[in-house]
């Protein structure tokens, strides 16, 4: 602190030093207590606030609790149809960080933590949707691939390296990592192989179900700083998952059967067949926890993540859709790169049709909508940068047609 000399004044306000309680000395002037006090408050705002993933989430005062129906409508901007899908996540989101939120009651209701699960086709949104949440939070988001993971002491990832991720997203910030949520797709892939519990435990289901209930189920987890094994020199990071979203993704191939042989059988059980009209067409709509762990997930998994939800696939008018419509939609975005070049491109409307017919012809879905368009305008990214004179491009059927033609990569 500097001693306050009645000649000095602020130099950011310009109060003389005797209307101030103190005045820290810098290199070049002088500063008071109001001041300092106005720049933490600007500074408490603007990391509140911030859209800088560096310091994004920084503990709970960040959170902004968002109603369902916003989350929804942000959700609308990134991801097409799943309509079911997003109102279920909104209030499972919504409904986590009030959890997270809520004071110390004496009335002893503790809220339990909504994990969920997410059943859909690859490539119908599942991530996306995980994604676009964790952006609209400004969390720290990370996925991790369950067929990667091991119980302890086998060959493969400890499912500790989950919150590596997590942490590495959160900047090393544990209290910022601590509110994240975590995606972990292809949970189907280590469902047990058969539904009844095995004598000899299989390394890769679940061995692995159990290592991760323990994260699901809020624990402290020692987590190695830079991931890879444990060992005993390691100084480790305490990581508490107790407030972190896990959501969980899978194809689960297959599961359309046992929803179908469930329903088959209450129909027997409980009445006629004609109570009952099934939308054979998308069994998932009637997925239940009983299916998964018919599947073959353990039943404490199927507890600890007790919002399910599906996704349908994804038709040729939502491909179209995606092509267009979301706030970062692929034919914006190469709109965009062809303008850094001054070129206005303009895909045609059967150019977009043409897109969306080998996408399902390749069985790529909207995973392979981008690989298509590349492969349409690669020649035209290659050419017209160097081409001054180039001011416009229009895609057209033909021209679309006559680019994936000589292509025969994309139809392996
Ligand atoms: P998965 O269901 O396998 O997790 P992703 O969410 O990773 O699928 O989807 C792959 C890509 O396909 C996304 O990055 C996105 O570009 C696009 N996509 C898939 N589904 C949708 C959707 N419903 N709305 C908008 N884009 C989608």
């Amino acid at each position: 602190m500097a001693k306050k000399d009645q000649g000095q004044h602020c130099s950011f306000c310009g109060r003389p030093a005797s209307e101030t309680l103190m005045l820290l000395q810098g290199i070049e002037g002088h500063i008071c207590e109001h001041c300092i006090e106005q720049a933490y408050q600007i500074i408490k705002e603007e990391l509140g606030t911030s859209d800088d993933p560096k310091r994004k989430g920084s503990g709970s005062s960040v959170l902004e609790l968002k109603k369902p129906k916003e989350i929804k409508d942000f959700l609308d901007q990134y991801v097409i149809g799943q309509d079911e899908a997003k109102r279920t996540l909104a209030v499972a989101v919504y409904n986590h960080y009030k959890r997270i939120s809520q004071k110390v009651t004496d009335d002893e209701v503790e809220i339990e933590k909504s994990n969920m699960i997410l059943v859909g086709e690859t490539g119908t949104g599942k991530t996306l949707m995980a994604r676009t949440i964790a952006k609209m939070l400004n969390v720290p988001f990370a996925i991790a691939d369950a067929t990667v993971l091991t119980e302890a002491g086998y060959v493969g990832e400890d499912v500790e390296n989950i919150l590596v991720r997590l942490l590495q997203a959160a900047d090393y910030d544990v209290k910022a990592a601590e509110h994240g949520i975590v995606f972990i797709d292809e949970i189907d892939k280590i469902a047990r192989k058969s539904d009844n519990p095995s004598i000899t435990r299989d390394v890769s289901g679940e061995g692995v179900q159990q290592a991760l209930l323990k994260l699901l189920e809020g624990s402290i987890s020692n987590v190695p700083p830079q991931g890879g094994r444990k060992h005993p020199e390691q100084k480790m990071i305490p990581v508490n998952t107790k407030d972190i979203l896990f959501i969980a993704g899978g194809a689960f191939d297959g599961i359309e059967r046992i929803i179908a042989a469930r329903k088959s059988t209450n129909v027997i059980g409980y009445g006629s067949a004609s109570d009952q009209v099934l939308d054979k067409s998308n069994m998932l709509k009637y997925l239940a926890p009983a299916d998964l762990k018919k599947f073959g997930l353990i039943p404490e998994i199927v507890g600890r993540m007790p919002v399910i939800t599906h996704l349908d696939p994804l038709d040729a008018a939502a491909l179209k859709r995606i092509l267009t419509e979301p706030k970062n939609a692929l034919v914006k975005q190469f709109t965009k790169l062809f303008a850094m070049d001054g070129i206005k491109l303009t895909v045609k409307d059967e150019a977009l049709d043409f897109v969306v017919e080998k996408a399902i012809e390749f069985k790529l879905g909207a995973r392979g909508l981008r690989s298509i368009m590349e492969e349409i305008l690669n020649d035209a990214m290659f050419e017209t940068p160097s081409q001054s004179e180039v001011k416009e491009l229009v895609i057209d059927r033909a021209y679309a047609e006559e680019k994936i033609s000589k292509n025969t990569k994309l139809a392996q």
